[in-house]
């Protein structure tokens, strides 16, 4: 393995600035592209012009035995006086390497190159098809049309059926890693109630689209459980409101004729987004609020007895690493590909710490450890 070539790689991605919004993912896409022009079966860019994934093709591709990496190329935003370093520097310090998009997840798209790699340089690929994909626009909540799911409409046009997929996001512990079988959904709603502005010191009928509201409030958290927790280790659907605001802060006497209000509920890996907007509507038609969704990431979930799950366990059994399993806790890119038929396992990424805050860092050695692993999971997959 060349560590100084994967640091200079990583150092190359990181100092390249797709904080999202607005992500210009095309720049990492195309140095991706640069770095794997003489070293691929084929490479393909798409998107618009300024938000690419890259997908590139290793191995057999006349092989239906097709395992694929994905990884993500946007970051989330930072804000350069709250670091110690600088975070489009790659920098390193007491065995770590501190940067923007180190662990989320510049560090696992490094790994899974440079495995797959390395494993073509051991042969692994003769009889096995391997698929790099770097995606744009996920860091927003994984529900864009420009991020992985092009990358899902480009392998269904073409027929490339994918047997199953890894998505290296960070792991939080050194000692024990997390399988995750999926995730929860995603929706973020915005309301509004409606009532009649009245003064309030009438003694007229009472239209209050702050008590429409109150009433929405009610009906909706009836829907879920009162102290949402795992069961069986799956997380329950959960629902929070996370604003309210009826413009009129000023006017004592005066009932407002408007109130609007979001919220931000995860749906279980078992249960279904589409459900759930539906009950949520019936409640909202009854008092007549208007109702938008802004943001809606479907929850996903595979089994324990897909290939991808039996040979990563067989790989961390042979290489004596303890794991277990879980389900990620925010949305990722997994459901994409599982509710598109590709059994996917999210996680087992290099080592991360402050993610998605300041001074980001991942540990350099899991980085190196996670090439070794990913090519033993391409050996035996
Ligand atoms: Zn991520």
């Amino acid at each position: 393995m060349n560590k100084p070539e994967i640091k200079k790689i990583l150092a190359k991605l990181v100092a390249i600035n797709t904080s999202n919004p607005p992500g210009n993912e095309t720049t990492a896409a195309s140095f991706l592209s640069e770095f794997l022009k003489n070293k691929t079966q084929k490479i393909k860019l798409i998107g618009n012009k300024k938000r690419k994934n890259i997908i590139a093709f290793f191995g057999n591709l006349e092989s239906d035995n097709i395992l694929l990496f994905n990884g993500h190329l946007d970051t989330v935003p930072f804000n350069k006086t709250e670091w110690q370093t600088n975070p489009l520097k790659l920098t390193e310090k007491n065995g770590s390497y501190y940067g923007r998009g180190v662990a989320d997840m510049k560090g696992g798209v490094a790994a899974s190159i440079f495995a797959i790699l390395e494993a073509e340089k051991l042969g692994y690929l003769k009889n096995k098809q391997v698929i790099f994909a770097g995606s744009a626009d996920e860091e927003t909540g994984a529900s864009s049309d420009f991020g992985s799911k092009m990358i899902i409409d480009y392998l269904v046009k073409n027929k490339i059926r994918v047997k199953g997929a890894l998505i290296p996001e960070p792991s939080g512990n050194k000692k024990l890693l997390t399988l995750n079988l999926g995730h929860r959904g995603l929706i973020w709603l915005k309301v509004k109630s409606f009532g009649k502005a009245d003064h309030a010191g009438l003694l007229r009928k009472e239209d209050n689209s702050i008590l429409k509201m109150q009433k929405f409030i009610q009906g909706l958290y009836s829907l879920f459980p009162k102290n949402p927790k795992k069961v069986k280790g799956i997380p329950q659907s959960s629902i929070r409101i996370t604003f309210i605001n009826s413009g009129n802060d000023q006017h004592y006497n005066l009932m407002p004729q408007m109130c609007e209000a979001n919220f931000d509920i995860r749906i279980s890996p078992n249960e279904n987004n589409e459900k759930t907007i539906n009950r949520i509507m019936k409640i909202a038609n009854k008092l007549n609020i208007e109702m938008q969704v802004i943001k809606n990431t479907p929850s996903s979930k595979i089994s324990k007895q897909e290939k991808i799950v039996k040979v990563l366990e067989n790989v961390l059994k042979s290489r004596k690493q303890k794991y277990k399993f879980g389900f990620a806790s925010p949305t990722c890119d997994a459901h994409w590909y599982i509710n598109a038929g590709i059994p996917t396992i999210n996680g087992l990424g290099p080592v991360g710490e402050n993610v998605h805050a300041p001074d980001e860092r991942v540990l350099a050695e899991s980085i190196y450890d996670r090439v070794d692993l990913f090519v033993d999971l391409i050996k035996n997959f």
